[in-house]
This record gives structure tokens, sequence and C-alpha cells, in this order.
């Protein structure tokens, strides 16, 4: 467990990393709140389970009506706290929200339907199967500052929509989005109790792991994720880990060196390349590597880097200091190793502290940290390769699996290709937006995660499965009851042979010898 700290001495605080503005202060939620906070949505989740899923699809519709409304002010909020243009908070955290409360409201009906379980086996014939999916209870939800309004408010809508109390604990770095989220949420008429947010930090996500929430959705590092996995198994916590990425981006020989430009610089740097499935390493056919080279520096030259509140403005600040070292010593370490910088390769002083020049990286190798360790930067590591096999090969060479992407004018060839490709999602010819997709699954393998959110699969991880199984004939006693007597094994021999046996002579001597069982039988 975190170490705790009483949170008199600590303070959350919430700047803009544009300019250094304070922009808010908060008290952590304690220990005590934390446990209080579940208790109360532990009691509060019952009468939200009760009131029904098409009441609750409706609340949630208010809440999309809301976010709607106040789309300017939401989107503003989120680039001050987190310096992203103004344009990426409306796309890749307003829209992506709006689309996952449609798809929340349209299909959770549908989704917790109970279903029939038809069955073949003929011993068990006279029984009927339904499967039911039942919300958790408590689900503790544990975010990220990257995308502080997307990542906690789709997985929340996800959850509450088929049932479930929330209790979210975001990132310490973005509480005021987090707060207007709350805020959302309750208007819209889901209940005080039933969506709580706890400002804090690590010690506070670690009293809401350590509280009796019934399962935990983490966004964050894999270091932290590895942390929480092993809490969590100490007392079978079910989890979904959202973790980090490395995600490559493969350009084919018969790529539109053109349109594969424009994606790198933009899927490498877009929210200054500190989302989880940005373009972190890229693999081009030697072929094409000359000119693609060419126009991805010519691009990266023309971006505008600034306050993401300023208009016009395409790349914003990083997050904050420890953002800036990483990427600062991975490029020093890729240099040092024989890398050269095409473009960008130091903070932008001038322009802030916090900013970092889009950097283009050639005659980088696996040797490096910049091709191994998850960036989260603005870079954008650029190697030839002369087969796809070896493209592949490249591209899995790597701990994480969580995104990839393929760039080729041949649809059937980049769908081929994808199939070799170890990770949760590969994108053909675009890159990140699936996370846009309200349909799309999302996640990872290997050291990207484990489970799902978004789509189906995302409201799949916010239920229990319940088998509900009815015997048909009431009053009668079962042959597989006590006693057995002596024939039974024979008989059920019998049976087996009846059922399995690969030739007809073989089933039709095992139906003889059944024959009788059923009435014969002493039943206790
Ligand atoms: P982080 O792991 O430092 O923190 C994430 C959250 O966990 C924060 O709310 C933090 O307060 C909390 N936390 C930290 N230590 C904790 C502990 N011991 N117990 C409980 N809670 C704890 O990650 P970050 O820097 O906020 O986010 C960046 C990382 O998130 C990157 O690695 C990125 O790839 C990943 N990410 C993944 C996805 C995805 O969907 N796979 C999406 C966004 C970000």
């Amino acid at each position: 467990m975190v170490t705790v700290v009483p949170s008199a001495t600590r303070k959350i605080t919430s700047v803009n990393p544009a300019t250094g503005e304070v922009l808010a202060e908060f008290e952590p939620a304690t220990e005590q709140q934390v446990r209080a906070a579940v208790a109360r949505a532990q009691t509060a989740q019952a009468g939200w389970k009760e009131i029904g899923v098409e009441r609750r699809a409706r609340i949630l519709g208010n809440f999309q009506r809301r976010l709607r409304e106040k789309k300017s002010e939401v989107a503003r909020i989120i680039t001050r706290e987190t310096g992203k243009p103004l344009a990426e908070a409306l796309v890749a955290e307003v829209l992506v929200v709006l689309d996952a409360a449609r798809f929340s409201c349209e299909h959770a009906f549908r989704f917790l339907r109970e279903e029939a379980l038809p069955h073949d086996n003929w011993a068990m014939k006279t029984k009927s199967g339904r499967i039911l999916r039942e919300p958790y209870g408590v689900i503790g939800i544990i975010s990220p500052w990257n995308y502080p309004l997307s990542i906690p408010a789709t997985e929340t809508l996800a959850a509450l929509v088929t049932g479930n109390a929330v209790v979210l604990k975001p990132s310490e770095l973005t509480s005021c989005t987090a707060l207007v989220l709350g805020d959302l949420v309750c208007e819209a008429g889901v209940p005080r109790d039933v969506f709580q947010v706890l400002i804090g930090d690590r010690i506070t996500g670690s009293a809401l792991l350590h509280s009796p929430i019934d399962k935990l959705v983490f966004t964050g590092s894999l270091a932290t994720g590895k942390q929480i996995a092993q809490v969590a198994a100490s007392r079978l916590l079910p989890l979904v880990l959202e973790l980090g990425g490395k995600d490559p981006m493969l350009v084919l020989a018969d790529a539109d060196v053109e349109v594969a430009s424009s994606g790198a610089v933009w899927g490498a740097f877009t929210n200054a390349g500190q989302a989880c499935l940005s373009v972190e390493r890229c693999y081009v056919d030697r072929k094409l590597y000359q000119p693609f080279l060419a126009a991805c520096v010519e691009k990266t030259r023309r971006l505008r880097v600034g306050n993401g509140e300023a208009p016009a403005i395409d790349v914003g600040p990083l997050i904050g200091e420890r953002q800036l070292e990483i990427v600062e010593s991975q490029v020093e370490d890729a240099v040092a190793r024989g890398a050269r910088v095409l473009v960008g390769g130091s903070r932008l002083k001038k322009v802030g502290s916090n900013f970092y020049a889009p950097t283009i990286l050639a005659d980088v190798t696996h040797q490096m940290r910049v091709m191994r360790e998850e960036t989260f930067g603005p870079v954008l590591p650029v190697m030839p390769f002369d087969s796809e096999g070896e493209a592949v090969r490249l591209a899995n060479d790597s701990e994480y699996g969580l995104g990839a992407s393929i760039w080729t004018r041949s649809r059937r060839r980049g769908e081929q290709l994808a199939r070799q490709i170890q990770a949760g999602t590969v994108m053909v010819n675009d890159a990140l937006s699936s996370f846009g997709i309200a349909e799309a699954p999302h996640g990872g393998m290997r050291m990207s995660g484990v489970g799902r959110t978004h789509g189906r699969f995302g409201l799949e991880e916010m239920v229990r499965i319940k088998y509900v199984d009815t015997d048909r004939m009431p009053g009668r006693k079962k042959v597989w009851w006590y006693r057995y007597g002596e024939r039974f094994p024979q008989q059920m021999e019998a049976l087996i042979d009846l059922m399995f046996a690969g030739g007809m002579g073989e089933r039709l001597r095992g139906a003889r010898k059944v024959a009788g069982v059923l009435e014969s039988k002493e039943r206790l």
C-alpha cells in the first residue's frame, strides 16, 4: 500500500501547463472519506438498479443534452487544465463522450435483456437456462490526466447504464474537469451518491483500491497498473487495466506518402504525443523512407505550437516537468546511440516552460529507449524496413500491445497484415481514431492491460454473468441423484455411447442399454 500522508499536509493543485497559472487548489479525500463514499454508493446502488435500464438511459440522455449545450465551456476547462488545443478538447473529449452516451442509451436495453440458453445435452433436456447480466455494485474508476473527460466519462456511462454506482478518483492534475463531469452527471438526474468524484492523488487512489468496491477500472501507467494488480489479486478484486502503449505505424511500399506522412505527424503529435494510442514508432518501407521523412519534416515545421486556448494552435504543452524529463532523456539517449534529429529535439522555453518541440528522429534502432519505452511526448522516431516480414517482426518486438496502424493502398493487404500484429486495435490508414468510435472495443494485450472499455465489450465488463437454470419437471427426482446402485455405472457408459459414439450401431446399442434406466433406477 502507498504510504499515507495526512491529507492536511497534501494539496491537490490544478495548474494550466501552458501558462503555469494555478487554476484551483483542493484538499484530497481522506481514507475515511473514501470509505464513507463507497458505503453511500453501496446503499444508493440498489435503488439505481431498481429503476430499470429505460429510466437510467433517459437520465443519461439528459446528461448528453446538457453536455452538448455546455460543450464550449467544458472544452475550455479541459484546455485550460491540460493545455491541449481547443479543437482537440472538442473532438477527442466532448464529441467522444456524446457518442458514448448515445451508444449506452441506445444499446443498454438490448444488452441487459435476459438471454435464453438453448442446450443440446440429452440428459439435461428437461432444463431451461437463462443468462442474466447483473451490475457488480460499486465500480471504482481511477483515471489519468491526458483525456480527463473522455476516459472517465465513457467508463462511467457504461457503469451507470448497466445499474452500477461509481466512485471516480480522477488524476490529481485534472480535478477541475472531473468536477465538471460530476456536476453534469448529477444535474442530469443521477443521484449524488450513485456517482461521486473524489479528488485526490495516488494515496486517495490506493484508499479506493483498498475499499470494498466490487470492481476497479484503472487507466494509467504500466508501473501503477502492476502495483494495483498485485493488491487486487490479494482479494480477487475484478479489474480492467488500460495501460500504456508503444504503438507502431507500418508504412508499406504501396502507401501514399503524402497521406501517410500527414497521418504520422498527426498521430505522433496530437495531444503533444500524450495519448495512449499515439504513433510512438514508425517503420517505413525503404523505398519510401527518404520521401516520407522529408514530407514529415516539412509538415512538422509548419505546426503551430502554443497555448491551446489561442486560435489555430496545433500542438500544446506537455503536462509538466516529469513528462518533459522523460521525453528529453529518451531523445538524449537516442542521439547518444547514433540517432539524428531532423527537426525539434529540444524544449521551447520561449513558448513556455512545459513546451517541447515536435521532434523527428532518423537512424533509430531497437537498442534505443525511444523505440522500447513509452515516450508520451511529441517524438516520432522513423526506421526503414526491407520486407513486410521484417516490419511485422519489428512491430511485435515490444512489451506493449495497445494499438498499431498499417498504411497501404491495398485494403486487403492491410487487413491481412493486421492479423499478424500483436495489439488490441489495428487501424488501416488511420491511427488513434478508433477511440472515437463508440462501438469499437478499446484495450490492449501484453503489458498494455487486460479487459476492454467502450462498446459492447465495455458494457460486458460492467456486469456479472448469472446463469439461472429451471427444471421443467419439478415433480421428478433426477436420475443422477442417489442411490447410484450397482447397474448405474454401466447404464451411464451406455448413455455416453448413445450420445457420443462414432457409429450408428454403437449408438443404438447404447440406446437399448439405457432404456428403462429412468424408470427402474431406485431413487432416495
Ligand atoms: P499514473 O499511473 O501515474 O496515474 C493514473 C492514476 O492512478 C492517477 O489518478 C493517479 O493518481 C492514480 N495512482 C497513481 N498511483 C496509484 C496507486 N499506487 N494506487 C492507486 N492509484 C494510483 O498515470 P498518468 O501519468 O496519470 O497517465 C499516463 C499513463 O496512462 C500513460 O502510461 C498512458 O499510456 C496511460 N493511458 C492509458 C490509456 C489506455 O486506455 N490504455 C489511456 C490513457 C492513458
